[in-house]
């Protein structure tokens, strides 16, 4: 087996494109293979964030779909039920499986599967186990973290995906803005993350409220119709600027502060929680 592939697999998020264009000056005759699992259930920011990344770096980002869209899976073969963070198969149906079948392609080759978990980080995310493919983690092998990913991205004019950009509201004087990459209707954002969702981009909010008929709901407890409420809103605003608050005052670091956290939703709680080491390497960087 002396072939060998290099893959980077780009979700769409900042870290994913910052390592795109580090690989690229690192390894200027080196060829990547770059791949985007494309569930449909994208914000067209992603869409206009990839083409920018081609544009910029002169490569082409291959689109892979899987063979059922979204809505076919969730009715065939999960009863309808949503996926959550508990039982998180969209990621595997949608991601992980496409990129495992696109790896068999290659199957006498050594293939070298980069991600962009950055030095700041801890966390593994879903990496494959086969034995052919090696990850690697040039961010965290070279001390990259967030304020170089930036900066990276700046420099090679790419910038950050356009849902970064944050929303001012002055009667709670707080900014907010989507923070990851992924489906619209991704169960790992934060009510505010929802609230932005509503007010930003109201046609994906529907969609994704569409999806709460059958019973199920993405956010445990609170279906989307209830979010939106004004009470609601201005609970999650307010609840939201506290939590801004107590972290600029100290970071948040592995459950220290869930005492204080009291008084952010069930649901906040337990993604902040998850943040820390969990998320998806595959959805999100
Ligand atoms: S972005 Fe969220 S909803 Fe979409 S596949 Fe990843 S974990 Fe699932």
């Amino acid at each position: 087996m002396n072939k060998e592939l290099h893959v980077l697999s780009i979700s769409g998020g900042k870290d994913s494109a910052a390592l795109a264009v580090y690989l690229k000056e690192k390894y200027p005759d080196r060829e990547f293979k770059y791949l985007f699992f494309d569930t449909g259930e994208e914000l067209q920011d992603t869409y206009d964030y990839l083409h920018k990344i081609e544009s910029i770096l002169g490569i082409e980002i291959e689109h892979k779909k899987p063979e059922q869209s979204f809505n076919d899976m969730l009715k065939l073969y999960f009863n309808e039920y949503l996926p959550s963070p508990q039982k998180r198969w969209c990621t595997i149906e949608m991601k992980l499986k496409i990129f495992l079948k696109e790896m068999k392609k290659f199957q006498d080759y050594t293939i070298y599967n980069y991600v962009g978990i950055r030095a700041d980080e801890n966390r593994e995310g879903l990496t494959p186990t086969e034995e052919n493919i090696t990850t690697v983690m040039p961010f965290k092998e070279d001390g990259i973290t967030l304020n170089d990913v930036k900066r990276i991205l700046n420099d090679a004019h790419i910038g950050l995906p356009k849902y970064y950009d944050p929303i001012y509201d002055p009667k709670y004087d707080i900014t907010y803005n989507r923070t990851r990459s992924g489906c619209y209707f991704c169960f790992f954002m934060k009510q505010i993350e929802w609230v932005w969702l509503y007010e930003k981009r109201p046609n994906e909010f529907k969609k994704a409220m569409e999806f709460e008929k059958s019973g199920y709901t993405w956010i445990q407890d609170m279906p989307l119709s209830e979010l939106i409420k004004p009470e609601n809103i201005d609970r999650i605003k307010k609840s939201y600027k506290k939590m801004e608050e107590i972290k600029k005052k100290q970071p948040i670091k592995n459950g220290t502060m869930m005492q204080e956290m009291s008084f952010m939703s069930k649901h906040d709680q337990m993604i902040e929680d998850i943040e820390k080491d969990k998320l998806c390497t595959m959805c999100t960087l």
